[in-house]
């Protein structure tokens, strides 16, 4: 269960997943959010003990700073895109207790042949 953050916690992470990879400076964050330092150094701190971004010390713009890379990814929902699953009849009863297997179905088979055999093309 994702840790429960405030409005601004939230607003932090969504501008802090746009730079998933390289993060942003504490000052660029704070400008961006509207914060002042202080309270974006709490903000920091608190998403930092949630275990969603790590502060990375770092020598920027004449002065020792945080870079704050966020630990999380966004998720995308592109990989299950049209799997038939959500709307089987099925779905309620499919599983490892239930009396439908995946192991047997011709609908995920199918589905997941034809989705990696798409992929291919589009990497040719
Ligand atoms: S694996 Fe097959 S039977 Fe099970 S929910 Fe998906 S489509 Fe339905």
């Amino acid at each position: 269960m994702p840790p429960k953050m405030s409005k601004l916690e939230e607003k932090a992470i969504k501008l802090l997943l746009k730079y998933e990879n390289r993060g942003l400076l504490q000052s660029e964050l704070w400008h961006k959010l509207g914060v002042t330092s202080r309270e974006g150094s709490r903000i920091a701190i608190k998403l930092e003990k949630k275990g969603v971004v790590k502060r990375v010390k770092e020598f920027a713009k004449d002065r020792w700073t945080r870079r704050l890379v966020p630990l999380i990814k966004q998720v995308t929902l592109e990989p299950i895109k049209g799997a038939p699953c959500p709307s089987c009849i099925y779905n309620n009863v499919c599983g490892k207790q239930g009396t439908v297997s995946p192991n047997t179905c011709l609908w995920i088979e199918e589905w997941v042949t034809s989705s990696t055999s798409s992929k291919s093309l589009e990497k040719t």
